[in-house]
């Protein structure tokens, strides 16, 4: 029992959004609780990457990396049946780290900011004054709802206005496999994308995405021949883990004293790899906004931040997912224009704007698509 006791902020959910909040918080000297259900370590079907503007972000919240810790790589690349196409990131390298791995991370870094952890919190609701937990009163000024993508605090603050576009099925599985290349590579098939991360420097992740809720890692190898040569024989090092990938909008992200963060607050697919990353810029703009006493900043905010992820990930399934006749000749072509799939990926880790990049690109792109 927590008893009755008072903090500035209670932030309810414990992943990779609640806590990169709680470490925001405590820098602008809030007194902060984090409550989450769940009992670490916490693991989630996550990809585990971290493009170059994740790192980016997590360091401007203190939070680095520390050497021997996930793997580096230094670009994207992108394959299917007949091409391939690799670009490096304009902006530094990404790093495949392992969830759990991460959250102890963040679970470091927020304790060591002097926030208030509860693991194993049941019964967290909505209460006058603040936060009921355990049937235990916690008074706060402040809540936020980053309880991910069932979010229950959004349910019980009416803010479950929201649009979801597009609902994908993810299983994540890793191999005790040294990784082969220096990229995080997209394997596009029939059915599916397989995106493959170099977790260790014997463990390599694969998480599967498709609108198939029973494609599992296994099935989804078998249309990806290329990907299964290079896993071969090698033995899984963790069971399968599923989650729905959703592309969701929400019509607002906060009420009166409490915001949404992270998942909760809406979310990219999982294709686009920049699920935490949002949860980690999101997390300062709130901690800013609540300094300031003013929500509606963060909504401003908050929507900006999500409108790049929101636009590449329609580019792709627009170019790469809705038919595979087109996804081979869009491939086929970025391979043989590599610079327009570079220019691409600046703006996808934004380094560019669509307004600095897009005209040549688009210039470049069509008339090598047209010429075949
Ligand atoms: C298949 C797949 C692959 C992905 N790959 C990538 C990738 O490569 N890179 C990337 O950046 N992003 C990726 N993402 C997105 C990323 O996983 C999410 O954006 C991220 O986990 C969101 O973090 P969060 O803290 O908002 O939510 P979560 O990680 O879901 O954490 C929510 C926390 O709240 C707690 N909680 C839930 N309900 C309650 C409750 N009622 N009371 C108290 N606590 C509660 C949970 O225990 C959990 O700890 C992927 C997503 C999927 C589905």
């Amino acid at each position: 029992m927590l008893g009755e006791s008072t903090y500035d902020v209670c932030v309810v959910g414990g992943g990779p959004a609640g806590l990169a909040a709680a470490i925001a918080l405590r820098q602008q000297d809030f007194s902060v609780i984090v409550l989450d259900c769940a009992v670490p370590p916490i693991d989630k079907a996550c990809g585990e990457g971290l493009m170059p503007d994740s790192v980016g972000a997590l360091k401007k919240l203190g939070v680095t990396l520390p050497p021997g810790v996930g793997f580096p790589f230094r670009g994207i690349r992108f394959l299917d049946d007949r091409s391939s196409v690799t670009a490096d990131f304009p902006n530094g390298m990404g790093m495949a780290v392992r969830r759990t791995v991460l959250q102890r991370l963040l679970i470091e870094a927020a304790s060591r900011a002097g926030a208030v952890l509860k693991w194993g919190a049941k019964n967290v609701h909505l209460h006058e004054g603040g936060v009921a937990v355990d049937g235990a009163l916690l008074r706060t000024r402040w809540v936020v709802g980053a309880d991910g993508q069932n979010s229950q605090i959004r349910d019980e603050a009416g803010l479950d206005g929201y649009r979801t576009e597009r609902r994908r099925f993810g299983f994540r599985r890793h191999f005790q496999i040294a990784p082969w290349s220096s990229y995080m590579e997209v394997y596009w098939g029939p059915q599916c994308q397989a995106y493959v991360s170099p977790v260790a420097e014997e463990e390599t992740c694969v998480a599967v995405i498709s609108r198939n809720p029973r494609l599992r890692v296994r099935e989804a190898l078998a249309e990806l021949p290329e990907l299964r040569r290079r896993i071969g024989d090698a033995l899984p090092s963790s069971r399968e883990m599923g989650a729905l990938s959703m592309t969701r909008k929400l019509r607002r992200v906060y009420r009166d004293r409490l915001a949404l963060l992270g998942d909760a607050s809406g979310s990219v697919d999982a294709i686009t790899g920049e699920g935490m990353c949002l949860c980690f810029k999101q997390a300062a703009v709130l901690a800013q906004a609540i300094k300031d006493g003013r929500l509606s900043d963060y909504q401003a905010q908050h929507a900006e931040l999500s409108s790049r992820p929101h636009a590449m990930a329609a580019l792709m399934f627009v170019a790469l997912e809705s038919s595979t006749g087109l996804r081979r000749r869009v491939l086929a072509t970025l391979a043989k224009r590599r610079r327009v799939f570079e220019s691409l990926l600046a703006i996808h880790v934004g380094r560019s704007s669509f307004f600095d990049l897009w005209p040549r690109c688009v210039f470049e792109f069509g008339s090598a698509f047209l010429a075949g």
